[in-house]
């Protein structure tokens, strides 16, 4: 079965076609993230430019899904990575996009509901962290293909309440939780899914430095502080920070109110008071966004400020938060960890996806 990735959209795609291979230059990976950056990335399979009503153009690559979860998994995470991590990673990967193209033919328009960004127009995912990484034949490596090649077709599923029928798992993934996963419905839709529970992870509190080095890309590795962190803001900062993000001028900033939190801690609705304005932003995503010049770590933080002056607005406002990432489903982190403590990919799996069964697709 194929799959068509959104690589790039452009101006004019600037690519070179090889006997086997294509060549796409300029690509834009972490797309609003702090690791955000630009490379040159070669690809298998076969390359479509879609011409798009804006006057822009798209690289569209189309490839058997297998072939691209070898691209994902070593994209996602390090090739010398333990191989039970890979494994889990190459089940809940094939899961999430199974799942993805299942739901897209039954019903078109799925992603205007199922992500916060709107749909992909011409394409099944995306290359970025939206979807999944899929970053081209530079990263592939001989144990994430094994990875994929000995799980091949194996899918994480789990039976509903009502027709007792086993459906495809909504496997989501981040780099590290903080201590505790979160639910669905406190970063995407008002739904639960009863394999999407917050779990304990005792796991991803780790400054190993050879573990990180084992399971981290390159670039990942240049996040040192993915558990614990901390961002202080004078009030202009922030100030500019919010209008820059939201477009809203709060004028001078009061306060920052968390006014609901998801299982982990994870603040999904906040509020913001200005001496010009209050407003309430949200879900996880939105807040992340909001306060960073790129997006925070995660929503998981409380908020410290300088003493009320006179004017009743606090010189500075201090984040101190916890995790990397949304913190629904697995912790990449977490489980790297766990396969250095030889657990299986099952145990992996069943940890951060509790009442789930593996099965052949
Ligand atoms: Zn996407
Ligand atoms: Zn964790």
């Amino acid at each position: 079965m194929n799959i068509r990735i959104g690589i790039l959209t452009a101006p004019q795609i600037d690519f070179v076609q090889n006997e086997k291979t294509f060549l796409l230059k300029n690509v834009r990976i972490g797309i609003g993230f702090h690791w955000d950056r630009t490379e040159d990335q070669e690809f298998a399979g076969q390359l479509e430019i879609l011409h798009n009503p804006d006057g822009t153009q798209t690289a569209v690559n189309i490839i058997d899904i297998e072939d691209y979860l070898c691209s994902v998994i070593s994209s996602e995470m390090s090739a010398d990575s333990p191989l039970e991590l890979l494994k889990a990673h190459a089940v809940i990967s094939r899961s999430w996009v199974l799942r993805l193209l299942q739901r897209e033919k039954q019903r078109k328009n799925i992603r205007q509901t199922a992500f916060e960004d709107g749909g992909h127009i011409g394409f099944d995912v995306c290359a970025d962290d939206h979807c999944q990484r899929y970053e081209g034949l530079q990263r592939m490596n001989a144990r994430a293909v094994q990875a994929v090649r000995e799980t091949a077709g194996q899918v994480l599923t789990f039976s509903t309440d009502s027709t007792h029928s086993h459906e495809l798992c909504d496997c989501r993934f981040y780099k590290c939780c903080g201590g505790k996963t979160e639910l669905f419905s406190t970063c995407w839709e008002d739904i639960d899914y009863p394999y999407l529970q917050s779990v304990q992870c005792p796991y991803c509190n780790t400054q190993d430095a050879s573990i990180l080095r084992t399971v981290l890309n390159q670039y990942d590795q240049e996040t040192a502080d993915f558990h614990d962190w901390e961002v202080t803001y004078t009030n202009r900062e922030l100030h500019d920070i919010l209008l820059k993000k939201t477009g809203i001028d709060f004028g001078d900033i009061i306060d920052l109110i968390p006014l609901k939190r998801g299982a982990s801690g994870r603040i999904y609705s906040l509020q913001i008071k200005g001496s010009l304005c209050t407003h309430t932003i949200g879900k996880e995503l939105a807040i992340r966004r909001a306060l960073s010049p790129s997006c925070l770590y995660s929503s998981w933080f409380t908020i410290h400020h300088t003493p009320y002056t006179t004017h009743h607005t606090p010189l500075s406002f201090t984040l101190i938060g916890h995790g990397w990432g949304h913190g629904v489903g697995l912790c990449q982190i977490g489980a790297a960890v766990m396969a250095t403590q030889q657990h299986t990919y099952q145990d992996i799996l069943s940890f951060y996806y509790p009442d789930t069964h593996l099965q052949q697709y």
